[in-house]
């Protein structure tokens, strides 16, 4: 088969690019990973399936990936800026936890989420709070290079003097300068940027270290600047995030380790995902505006995972994706149909290996990797592949085939779970048994019906709209 050329749509240089690695045995992909705080909603999980999808082509294409991704665990403000609070100490404050145990039950949650998404799970996971002295060390080297300057609440990075500074998301910064929305603090220019800030004697924080500057923490980009060139090296070959890291997350990102390090360009490819929209006014969905719905919510509703996952492929990642009811039950559908059509070939055929396709199913395997190949067009893979499936010319075998290779790009192979149907009608019961005990404060019998649930396999796990049963996963 012919190996199509992978192309991409980089934001650092706005075009659509053939790919070529920088070392043809190591592809490195860092993401920027999500801030552990809150319950990751489905308009991140569209952040991630974008990256995992990502991985996957490369790795189809035989491309030796090594994926990493951080976990925000620390200094993520409340305003992105530096302005704020730490949103890690706010939510632990809210729940009457530690902050270590915050981030550990949300990255908990993260993980679930994505695996019941088929997200794979990066190569490497690293929490920026692991990684606090390559960070300071990362400071240490822009402040040698002369990129620093230290207030009374912290030591900044001097944006002046990066005359690229604003390239990398066209920014306007004389544009910026004449509004007033940006606090200055002491800061030199408005778009200069904490990389490490002191601890505040009345903010009595969970989370500080020490530092030559001061105790303190590190500002929320340094993290990635420095776990990224920790894993990657100074430079690296994919960077992606969503939309919303390009102004201000990786900006930042790329001037400190430009600096830093000297070398440019830190990434040679940008990548961003859009947001997932809602339809009641083109809202984006977001844990600080509280309009969220999990995937496992979505399950409780009778819509499989990997149901949500397809619909997110039916979008291209550039575009926004409009959440809708009908949009998800339109997945659902087609989601349900590919599965049973599957179910229904595998009656009545085996599937023939790739080697011994026929003219025409060689031609939608080619197809298959053509799109995917063009800046990821899953929703064209998506319209071959229901193409494929109403063609007479292509066998029942080489059907099956065909389905579970682009199954396997798509990641939606095997079974979704949490799906509603699978829930018993006892267990449902129990769950609203266990409601009524606890508003009635029966402890006793609401910790009866929890060691019922068990007995039948289930457990209750959180979500932001309420308790739900879920299945018990043994590790
Ligand atoms: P956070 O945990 O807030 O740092 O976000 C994790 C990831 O989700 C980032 O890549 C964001 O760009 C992305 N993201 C946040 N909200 C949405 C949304 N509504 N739709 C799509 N992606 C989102
Ligand atoms: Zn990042």
């Amino acid at each position: 088969m012919n190996k199509p050329t992978l192309t991409l749509h980089n934001t650092r240089t706005n075009q659509t690019e053939e790919f070529h690695p920088r070392d043809p045995k190591k592809v490195g992909v860092y993401t920027c990973g999500p801030t552990v705080y809150a319950y990751p909603h489905i308009g991140n999980m569209r952040a991630y399936i974008f990256a995992d999808t990502l991985r996957r082509v490369l790795e189809f294409m035989k491309f030796p990936v090594q994926h990493v991704m951080n976990i925000t665990d620390v200094g993520h403000l409340t305003d992105d800026a530096d302005d704020g609070q730490d949103k890690l100490e706010v939510g632990a404050k809210k729940e009457g936890l530690t902050v270590w145990q915050v981030a550990e039950k949300y990255t908990k949650f993260f993980f679930e989420e994505t695996a019941s998404l088929n997200i794979k799970k990066p190569h490497v996971v690293c929490k920026a709070t692991d990684y606090i002295a390559e960070q300071i060390s990362m400071v240490e080297a822009l402040e040698k290079n002369g990129f620093t300057y230290v207030t009374s609440d912290g030591v900044y990075f001097d944006t002046a003097k990066f005359p690229r500074y604003a390239d990398f998301a066209r920014l306007d910064v004389k544009g910026l300068e004449a509004g007033s929305r940006i606090e200055m603090g002491e800061k030199r220019n408005k778009t200069d940027f904490a990389l490490w800030k002191f601890s505040q004697p009345e903010d009595k924080r969970a989370m500080e270290w020490d530092a030559p500057w001061g105790r303190g923490f590190p500002g929320w980009h340094i993290e990635c600047s420095a776990m990224a060139s920790h894993f990657l090296g100074k430079q690296f070959d994919i960077h992606t995030g969503g939309v919303d890291h390009i102004p201000i997350h990786h900006t930042n990102e790329i001037a400190q380790s430009e600096c830093a390090t000297g070398c440019s360009p830190f990434a040679n490819v940008w990548m961003h995902s859009e947001f997932l929209i809602l339809d009641d006014g083109a809202k984006k969905m977001s844990k600080s505006l509280g309009n969220i719905i999990t995937v496992r919510e979505l399950a409780q509703e009778g819509i499989p995972p990997l149901a949500f996952r397809y619909l997110c492929l039916t979008t291209h990642y550039r575009k926004q994706l409009q959440f809708s009811k009908e949009g998800l039950k339109a997945a659902l559908r087609a989601y349900e149909r590919l599965n049973h059509l599957r179910e229904k070939l595998t009656e009545s055929a085996k599937p023939v290996a790739a080697s011994g396709f026929q003219k025409r199913a060689q031609e939608y395997a080619e197809k298959l990797l053509q799109a995917m190949a063009t800046d990821l067009n899953t929703a064209q893979v998506l319209a071959n592949l229901w193409l494929m499936l109403d063609d007479e010319n292509v066998s029942d075998g080489e059907k099956l085939t065909l389905i579970d290779q682009h199954n396997e790009i798509l990641g939606l192979s095997g079974e979704s779970q949490w799906t509603a149907a699978e829930i018993p009608a006892e267990v449902t019961q129990l769950m609203s048994d266990r409601t009524k005990y606890r508003t009635e404060k029966n402890w006793a019998m609401a910790d009866k019906v929890r060691d019922r649930l068990a007995e039948l396999g289930y457990e209750v796990a959180d979500s932001p709209n309420g308790p739900v049963a879920q299945k018990i996963v043994l590790k």
